[in-house]
C-alpha cells in the first residue's frame, strides 16, 4: 500500500470519528463496559413491545410444523383461550442509533421467582406464556427480565421486577394485536397480502410496526408469528423504523392462524 493510499484511509477514519463524536448522546451506540457487573450506563429512546400468535410461536420454537394443518396442537399450554389473545414475547427497551435494543443492562438484578404472586404467575402464564415446550420452570420470564427488564428498570415506571411484568401485561391488554386488528377486519383462520396485513395495523394503532413471519419448512407457507409494536418513553405509540418486513416474503400470503384444541392422549401427533 502506499503512503498516499495509507494517508487518505487515515484522513477518512479521522473524519468519521468527528461526524460520530458529533452525534448527539442519544444516537450514539452505547459503550458496554468490560466488567460484567457493572451497571450499563446507557440510555433508551422507546420500548418495542413484542406480541406473538402463541400457536404459531409454538411450532416455530419447538419445531412442530409436522402440526400445522392439524385440527389439535401438541403445544404445551392450554389452547382453551380466545383465538384473538396474543401473548408477550417481551419489552424491550431498545435505541435509535442502532434500531436494536439494548441487553443485559444490570447483571446483579437477578430473576427472583419469589417476588411473583400466584396472581401474577396465573396472569403470566396466560399473557407471557412460555411456548418452549422443554423449558425449566420461570425460564422465559427469567431470560426476558434479565436481558431486557434490567435496562427498562431505570425508568420509575417499570423499576422493580415485579413491576415490569405487570405494566407489560398491562400494556398488552391495551394494545393486544389480535384485538386491535379484529377492529380492522382481520381475523385468525384467514389469508392475506402483506399489505392488506400490514395497513390494518397501521390503521389500528397509526403506526407503523414490524411485522415477522414464520416460515413452515413442510409446506412452505408463511404465518405471522410477530408483531412489534413501538413505543415513546411514555408508551405512546410511535412508527418503528428499519426494516419492517425482514422475514415476510410480500409475493405471498401471510397466513394468520387460528388456535387449534389441545390434543388429547389418543389424538396426540407423533412427534
Ligand atoms: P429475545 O432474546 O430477543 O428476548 O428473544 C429471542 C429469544 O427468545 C430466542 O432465543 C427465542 O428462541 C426465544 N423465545 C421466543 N419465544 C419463546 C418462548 O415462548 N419461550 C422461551 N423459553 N423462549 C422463547
Amino acid at each position: 500500500m502506499s503512503l498516499r493510499t495509507i494517508l487518505s484511509i487515515g484522513a477518512l477514519l479521522t473524519l468519521l470519528f468527528a461526524a460520530v463524536d458529533s452525534l448527539p448522546k442519544k444516537y450514539r451506540k452505547p459503550k458496554l463496559p468490560a466488567d460484567p457487573d457493572a451497571i450499563v450506563d446507557t440510555d433508551f429512546d422507546y420500548y418495542v413491545l413484542a406480541q406473538v400468535v402463541p400457536q404459531v410461536q409454538c411450532y416455530k420454537v419447538n419445531n412442530l410444523w409436522k402440526a400445522e394443518n392439524s385440527s389439535c396442537s401438541p403445544c404445551a399450554s392450554s389452547w382453551a383461550r380466545n383465538d384473538l389473545d396474543w401473548t408477550v414475547h417481551g419489552l424491550w427497551p431498545s435505541n435509535l442509533y442502532s434500531d436494536r435494543f439494548l441487553g443485559n443492562c444490570n447483571r446483579t438484578a437477578r430473576f427472583d421467582g419469589e417476588q411473583l404472586d400466584a396472581a401474577l404467575r396465573a396472569q403470566l402464564e396466560y399473557h407471557w406464556t412460555d411456548l418452549k415446550r422443554a423449558a425449566y420452570r420461570d425460564d422465559f420470564w427469567r431470560h426476558e427480565w434479565e436481558k431486557h427488564g434490567t435496562c427498562a428498570m431505570r425508568v420509575d415506571a417499570l423499576s422493580g421486577m415485579r413491576n415490569y411484568f405487570q405494566r407489560t401485561i398491562e400494556l398488552l391488554k391495551r394494545f393486544n394485536v389480535g384485538h386491535h386488528l379484529e377492529k380492522q377486519g382481520v381475523m385468525p383462520g384467514n389469508h392475506y397480502d402483506f399489505d392488506e396485513f400490514n395497513d390494518a395495523i397501521v390503521k389500528a394503532y397509526g403506526a407503523r410496526a414490524k411485522i415477522k413471519c414464520a416460515k413452515s419448512p413442510t409446506t412452505g407457507k408463511q404465518y405471522v408469528n410477530e408483531v412489534h409494536l413501538c413505543m415513546d418513553r411514555s408508551f405512546e405509540m410511535i412508527d418503528c423504523t428499519g426494516v419492517l418486513a425482514g422475514s415476510c416474503s410480500k409475493k405471498k400470503k401471510l397466513t394468520y392462524a387460528k388456535n387449534a384444541n389441545q390434543c388429547t392422549n389418543k389424538t396426540v401427533i407423533n412427534e
